[in-house]
């Protein structure tokens, strides 16, 4: 999961809602502590707010504290040079040797599958267990970018489970790949589709919910609107988990005519699309991952959807 940032228009919104001058303007400072890491400081700032005026900024705050909280029992270990692994001693210390394992494991096979040489710095920190609160967003993980590197966090109740704990660190190393070398450009639909193939997080049941109508196939500005759908809500949730399963469908289609490989390629090729052709992709109602999927796939952003589409249709 990536965490989705509030747009210009929400913030406004907000801001005529909370009548909160100067709101925004401190909200931004917690952000900055955050994306350095400098969790205390962050934590401090945040709470100097008060996350009842948090609003659209309660899903940072959360995560701030659960962050934080880890941070202040934990301990680092270079797994190899650009990998770190920040965890408590005292809830999974005796594993750590095993953790550093499979992080180094799974990291390495998302690289791969994606077709790229190198990992871009990481800190994966398994966050302590009383952070894993039902009002902690993204439970199974998410990747952040912070400045200079990308942290992945993971619950502590992943390691328990060694095939969920490597797909989990799969599809979060896969964010961090496709958000370095998109320069944060993807849209949010395909990200999740590339982080779904290659964490094999593919529900097989989907195709068919899709085909029988049970499920309503969403085009591409809605399945990215569902991305930004209220977490903390049943039906939020439930639409959420509609929207990754939909681009899973996506991303399996493509990795099955073109091969995993392209997905990294796709992920490339948005960073060095120019700002004239994003200008044109964005006139036409789409991202910059339409002329990079043309150019890599032979496919736009509609023709992927309607083959998507097809493809449920055909496993029916
Ligand atoms: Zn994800």
């Amino acid at each position: 999961m990536q965490r989705r940032r509030p747009g210009r228009r929400e913030i406004e919104e907000w801001s005529d809602l909370y009548g909160a001058a100067g709101e925004h303007a401190a909200w931004q400072a917690v952000e900055e502590a955050f994306r350095r890491d400098d969790l205390e400081a962050a934590h401090e700032l945040a709470l100097g707010l008060g996350a009842g005026a948090a609003g659209g900024w309660l899903g940072l705050y959360r995560s701030i504290e659960a962050e934080a909280l880890t941070r202040r029992r934990s301990v680092r270990k270079t797994l190899e040079p650009g990998l770190e692994l920040e965890y408590l001693d005292d809830e999974v210390g005796g594993l750590a040797g095993r953790i550093g394992l499979w992080v180094r494991e799974a990291s390495r096979e998302a690289a791969r599958r994606l077709g790229f040489d190198a990992l871009p710095p990481l800190l994966v920190t398994i966050l302590a267990d009383e952070a894993n609160t039902p009002w902690v967003p993204f439970r199974n993980g998410y990747c952040e970018p912070k400045t200079g590197f990308f942290k992945v966090c993971l619950p502590a109740y992943l390691v328990d489970d060694p095939r969920q704990f490597l797909s989990a660190v799969r599809h979060e190393v896969a964010h961090a790949l496709c958000l370095d070398a998109a320069g944060g450009r993807m849209a949010a639909w395909l990200e999740e589709a590339v982080s779904m193939v290659i964490g094999d997080e593919c529900d097989p049941r989907t195709p068919r919910r899709f085909a029988t109508g049970r499920w309503r196939w969403l085009n591409p500005r809605r399945l990215e609107e569902a991305f930004a759908e209220d977490r903390e809500t049943a039906e939020g949730r439930e639409i959420v988990h509609r929207a990754y399963e939909q681009s899973g469908v996506l991303g399996t289609v493509l990795a099955r005519r073109f091969g995993e490989a392209a997905l990294g390629e796709v992920a490339r090729r948005i960073g060095r699309t120019g700002f004239l052709k994003e200008l044109a992709a964005r006139l036409g109602g789409l991202g910059p991952e339409d002329p990079a999927l043309r150019s890599v796939c032979g496919w736009g952003v509609r023709r992927l959807f309607r083959e998507g589409w097809k493809w449920c249709l055909a496993q029916e």
